[in-house]
């Protein structure tokens, strides 16, 4: 292992007394974010001005970033670039995707996907109406759906409520034979497993910044257009910065080279910034120690959980190489559960209607994270520690 994970975890700042198991839905704090953005304010913005973006090289930004982060994803230089918000970017491939296709009208997906990449496709699908269809399967059933008539699969690689994977190679592969694109979902991928886009033959990729990777709420996402395509993308949110020559002006889209075509309008520089950051802390990461040391710690989560607390029913797959980064049970009531680890320091999600999530994060999570979350656990189902109205009251984000 040549990951410091040691120095990772003292790269974060994490609030005393908390045990965090929700960096697959908003990574902490990276120490170092603060001065850097701090330094973007005030040195940059404040002291440059406009010409920070010349002189502090904001413009370019999205493809430094989209580099590093493609190194994570399998992705070689200059075919990732950032921006936008993930929904955004799932309309953006999937749509160009489309064009692709120009003689098929199917875009398959499964059940299992996040509500707003479906909602997205579905609204794309109204846009363009034409006798488009938006077909949804269950996740197991998704390889015998691919057919003949298939334009665009659809997918998110990993499960955001059970952490159950998609076989992303074998997909492809089907998906390829059959005449069609596919377009993944990273999400909950990046940062959390090794993800080889190229080597898979991945068409197109997106994913977010601030679950896994660090970049602070409302951070940007990213995409990923193989290199193969890159030049035959019709983008259709063509924003001036996608242009090939945004300050020509010109009243013509022409679409920038490559990847360049996916940037949209003016990038989030502060947001960048704190993700900046954070990529200083990637790139001193194998995602091979990640996976490993993920592994660890979900394989000793599940054998705690269902040792100490037999009224959880596993919602993950129990194969480690057939779910990501996250170990999900079930309780009917899985809200109140949640709010009353919450208030004893162990920090986890819920997701509708029965779902506890627990994410794990090597770069700042241990063994000894896992151990003291289990005994909590156990401590609030044996002692029914949730059953108060308090816990029962929903907020509005879960
Ligand atoms: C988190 C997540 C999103 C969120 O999209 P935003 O536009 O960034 O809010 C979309 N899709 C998936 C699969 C996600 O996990």
């Amino acid at each position: 292992m040549t990951t410091d994970f040691t120095a990772t975890r003292a790269a974060f700042a994490l609030p005393e007394g908390v045990i965090y198991l929700d960096g697959n839905s908003l990574g902490p704090l990276p120490k170092a974010a603060a001065a850097r953005i701090a330094d973007c304010v005030t040195g940059e913005w404040g002291e440059m001005l406009i010409t920070a973006w010349n002189r502090a090289g904001w413009m370019e930004m999205p493809r430094r970033l989209g580099d590093r982060i493609g190194r994570l994803i399998g992705a070689a230089p200059g075919t990732v670039v950032l921006g936008d918000t993930l929904s955004i970017k799932v309309y953006q491939a999937l749509a160009s995707a489309l064009e692709l296709r120009p003689d098929r009208r199917v875009i398959l997906s499964d059940t299992g996907n996040f509500p707003s990449d479906i909602y997205m496709a579905d609204g794309l699908v109204r846009t363009l109406g034409q006798g488009y269809e938006l077909r949804t399967v269950a996740p197991e059933a998704v390889e015998d759906a691919i057919s003949l008539d298939l334009a665009v699969l659809m997918l998110t690689e990993v499960d955001y409520r059970s952490g159950r994977r998609h076989d992303m190679a074998r997909l492809i592969a089907k998906a390829h034979d059959a005449g069609a694109l596919v377009v993944w979902d990273l999400a909950h991928s990046a940062g959390a497993l090794p993800v080889d886009v190229a080597g898979a033959d991945a068409d197109f990729a997106i994913g977010c910044t601030y679950k896994y990777l660090n970049s602070g709420p409302g951070g940007p996402a990213f995409i990923y257009v193989a290199p193969r395509l890159a030049a035959e993308v019709r983008p259709a949110l063509s924003g001036w910065l996608g242009h090939e020559a945004p300050f020509a002006f010109d009243t013509d889209y022409r679409p920038g080279a490559g990847i360049e075509r996916m940037r949209v309008g003016t990038p989030p520089i502060l947001q960048m910034a704190a993700l900046e950051a954070a990529m200083d802390i990637w790139d001193r990461v194998e995602m091979a120690d990640v996976r490993a040391r993920s592994i660890e710690l979900t394989e000793a989560f599940i054998t705690g959980v269902e040792a100490a607390c037999p009224g959880l029913a596993l919602a993950s797959p129990r194969d480690p190489e057939r779910r990501g980064s996250q170990v999900s049970f079930r309780h009917p009531e899985g809200y109140a559960i949640m709010q009353a680890l919450i208030a004893r320091g162990v920090i986890g999600d819920f997701r509708a209607p029965d779902i506890l999530r627990f994410g794990f994060t090597p770069l700042y999570t241990t063994l000894a994270d896992v151990e003291g979350a289990v005994a909590v656990l156990a401590e609030v189902i044996g002692g029914a520690l949730w059953d108060r109205e308090a816990f029962r009251r929903r907020a509005p984000v879960t």
